[in-house]
């Protein structure tokens, strides 16, 4: 059965206050996320990177330009989709978040989708995607693709940073929007599709499902 839905502007305080990991240390300032709470597209991605730390959004640094041009270019604003990160606080060093910063910031993440209820919901890059759908098949094989877990539709997308440090990637980042953008609009969905239990159910579900 669902949960009682959140208040909103409760949970948002609580990230901005949580000092349940070691990663509050060294944080500026949390980043809950930014966007409407009732989005139609929800955009995870890693973690908040310098800037993202500095201005208390994710996704405003170089690579988050890319993400905004890539959205623009199929005709999403970047204002109409909620974008959030796995972990709230920047790693020092931006290196990656471990397992258990993850794990202990999940239930924030787990919230917000409950709240949001998106009809689709972005994986940006290899850590929210290995993080939340369980696995560590490689993005080269899972870019472009819809997930159906537990209720709940998942595309998967490299990171634009990626396209940042390999310009070959751009056009297939392109793609792969386009793609969403078609997926958003229920034109179509990508034949390829993997069927929910071919990965295994995560805790991240069966939080959600209490
Ligand atoms: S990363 Fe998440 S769990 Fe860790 S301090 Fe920040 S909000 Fe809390």
């Amino acid at each position: 059965m669902s949960q009682p839905p959140d208040d909103w502007e409760k949970l948002r305080q609580e990230i901005l206050e949580c000092q349940q990991c070691p990663l509050a240390k060294s944080r500026t300032q949390a980043v809950p996320g930014v966007g409407p709470n009732d989005a139609q597209l929800m955009f995870i991605g890693e973690a908040p990177g310098r800037q993202e730390d500095i201005q208390g959004e994710p996704f405003v640094g170089a690579a988050g330009q890319l993400l905004t041009k890539l959205l623009e270019q199929v005709g999403i604003k970047r204002q109409s989709v909620f974008i959030s990160n796995v972990v709230k606080c920047r790693p020092p060093e931006n290196r990656q978040p471990t397992h258990i910063e993850r794990a202990t910031c999940r239930p924030f993440l787990n919230r917000q989708i409950q709240y949001i209820q998106p009809r689709v919901i972005v994986l940006v890059g290899r850590v929210p995607t290995e993080t939340i759908l369980e696995t560590t098949v490689r993005m080269g094989a899972m870019h472009g693709r819809v997930y159906h877990r537990n209720g709940r539709t998942f595309f998967v997308m490299y990171h634009p940073a990626a396209g940042l440090y390999n310009q070959t990637l751009v056009p297939t980042l392109e793609e792969d929007m386009q793609k969403l953008k078609s997926i958003a609009n229920n034109d179509r969905v990508p034949s390829e599709e993997r069927e929910q239990g071919q990965l295994p159910l995560s805790e991240f579900f069966s939080e959600e499902k209490k």
